[in-house]
Formats: C-alpha cells, structure tokens, sequence
C-alpha cells in the first residue's frame, strides 16, 4: 500500500484510509467483530491512516475503534475530531473541546491522536474557529495529546477561507471529489498544494450513492443525484463492473490528495477496496460511466449556517 506524507507533518499515511463512521452504525447496524477483522485486515494489508469521530455512532465508533486497535496502536495513524456532538450538537469552545478530547482518547484507548481535527466547522462562526477552537487544538498538541492539527467539513471555499487565516496541518473535505462532483480541483486542492497542507478527501462513494445498495435515508443529495448513482450503478454492472470499485479507482488517482478515506465495516469491503485501488480505471468504461451520470452534480446540498456556504451552492 503507498504511503504519502501529509503536507508538511512528519505522518506518511496510506493513499487509501479507513473511516470508521460505519462502526458507529452511521449507514446500518454493524457487528464489533465484523468491525475488528475488518481493521485487522486493513493493517496486514498496509493501512495505517484510520478516521473516526465521537459524532460516530455518539461516541459509539471511538468505542469500537478503540476496542479493535488494542495493541495496534503503534502500528497506525489515528485521527478523530472535535466540535460536533450530534446531528444539531455543535460546541467550538475552548473548555467544551478540552473536556471532549479527553473522553475521545479515554474511548480510543490511548494518550494521544496523530491529528485532531475541527469537525464540520461550517456549523461554528468563521471567528470562533479561528480565534478560539483552533488556538485551542494548537495548545493540546503543545501538551502531546495531538501530534498535529486539521479542520473538516463541506464548503470547500470556507475550509480555504479558514487556513487562509490560520495555519493548519491538515484539510479534510468530503463528496466534494468523485464521479459526480469535483469541486476540490477549482481551489482547494491547488491551494493545499502550494501551501503544502495535506488533503485529505472523504466519502469517494458520495456516502453511498455510489454503491449498489444505494444512499441512506439521511443522506442530504437530491433525488436526482440519487437517480444518477443508480444508473451509475446499473451502466457498471453492464460493463461488468463494480460501481464501488470504480468510483475509488477515480478517487484515488488524484494527484494531490494524500489520502482518500473510505467508509468500512467488513474485512470482505477492506479486501475489495484494496483490489480496486491495486488495479487501474478501465479509461473506456469510466467514460461510459461519468456519461451515464451526466453532468451538473456540481449542484450541492445546503450545511451548516448560511454565512459559511459556498457561493455556488444550490438546491436541486
Ligand atoms: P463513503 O463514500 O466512504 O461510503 C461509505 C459507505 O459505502 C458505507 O455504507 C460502506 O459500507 C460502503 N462501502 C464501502 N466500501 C464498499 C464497497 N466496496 N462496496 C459497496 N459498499 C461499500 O462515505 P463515508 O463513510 O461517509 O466517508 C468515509 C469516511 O470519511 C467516514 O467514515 C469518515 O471517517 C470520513 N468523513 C468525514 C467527514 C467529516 O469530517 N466532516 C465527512 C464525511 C466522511
């Protein structure tokens, strides 16, 4: 498995990366030990960066991942987040995020995370983010309980607004690069180049929709993106292709993005993903494909508060 080297810190982590959100039985109910072989799996084969969050599951897939990387620990680059609680829980603080770190490393098992990122930051003003969650983050790695700091969320123009503003160590953006949307290539991902922060780029299967069993009943994509993903699915098929595989073979191959997480549970979706990644895109059914899906899913969905959303944003 390659490995990559997250902008300017000392991590070198894995071109493909374990999310964790499925332990935490985000999409459907999944089975500790299922979600245990799968990490086992993904280790032996090369894997190292793993994602997670106390908004997983609430606090659910931290426990999970915990339990599962017990005498692992050093062997893995482990990132989790702070900010976001719940669906409508957001707390940016400075003593909220003290207290939550600790329950976070307490749940993981561990005395430190290699990066501790804002979670979903476009929910906080612009100001608090900068003045008050990222200093703090900035002091608890001064203490070690963060080897580096990053921010995630939605809006790819204010995850540049902000490290515009502030130095961070990491970006992590997510269904904003992929078969049916790849807003990161107008800025963010020339941006985090030139300033060498890393990229890290979430949800290549659009949290489902590029799967055969279809987007959760949250998920926040219209139905005409929905549409798209099961014709994209059905034209695959037709080629005698995994629509799941392809749409990670895509992901993948992006220059600039040190690493793309992907959401797992079982060993038998860390070993297919793996193949995926380890083969290349079929170029001529990959055209056929993005054809099927049509353009103008660069339409996105509103998150976060209004200040904070991208210019171009919509409603479909
Ligand atoms: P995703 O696009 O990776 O899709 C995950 C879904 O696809 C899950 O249901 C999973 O079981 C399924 N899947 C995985 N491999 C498959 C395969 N080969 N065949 C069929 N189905 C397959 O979406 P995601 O999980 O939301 O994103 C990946 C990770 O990125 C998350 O787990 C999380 O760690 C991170 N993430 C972070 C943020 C944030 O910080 N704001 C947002 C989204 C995702």
């Amino acid at each position: 498995m390659q490995r990559r080297k997250l902008g300017k810190t000392a991590l070198e982590i894995s071109v493909l990366g374990f999310g964790t959100s499925p332990f935490g039985n985000v999409f459907r109910d999944t089975d500790p030990q299922d979600n245990r072989d799968a990490v086992d799996a993904a280790v032996d084969a090369g894997i190292n960066f793993f994602d997670v969050s106390p908004y997983y599951g609430l606090t659910l897939a931290e426990e999970r991942l915990g339990w599962t990387l017990e005498g692992k620990r050093q062997k893995v680059v482990l990132a989790t987040k702070c900010g976001r609680y719940g669906v409508e829980e957001f707390d940016f603080s400075a003593t909220r995020i003290r207290r939550e770190v600790e329950a976070s490393l307490r749940r993981l098992r561990t005395d430190y995370v290699d990066l501790l990122q804002a979670h979903d930051i476009e929910f906080a003003s612009f100001d608090q983010i900068i003045q008050e969650a990222i200093p703090t983050m900035r002091e608890l790695q001064a203490e070690g309980k963060a080897r580096y700091i990053g921010i995630t969320g939605y809006p790819v123009g204010m995850l540049k607004r902000v490290a515009e503003q502030v130095p961070v160590d990491s970006i992590l953006s997510y269904c904003r690069y992929n078969l049916m949307n790849t807003d990161i290539e107008a800025e963010l991902a020339p941006f985090a180049e030139e300033r060498e922060i890393g990229l890290i780029n979430a949800s290549p299967l659009m949290m489902g929709v590029l799967t055969d069993r279809g987007a959760p009943t949250w998920h926040q994509g219209s139905e005409r993106l929905k549409d798209a993903g099961r014709r994209a699915a059905i034209a695959a098929a037709q080629h005698g292709v995994n629509i799941s595989s392809l749409a990670l073979q895509f992901a993948v191959a992006h220059p600039t993005v040190t690493s793309t997480l992907v959401g797992m549970a079982t060993a038998e979706q860390v070993k297919e993903n793996l193949r995926s990644v380890e083969s290349a895109v079929n170029p001529a059914v990959l055209s056929e494909i993005q054809s099927a899906i049509g353009n103008g899913f660069t339409t996105t969905w509103l998150t976060g508060l209004p200040e904070n959303a991208d210019y171009t944003e919509e409603v479909s």
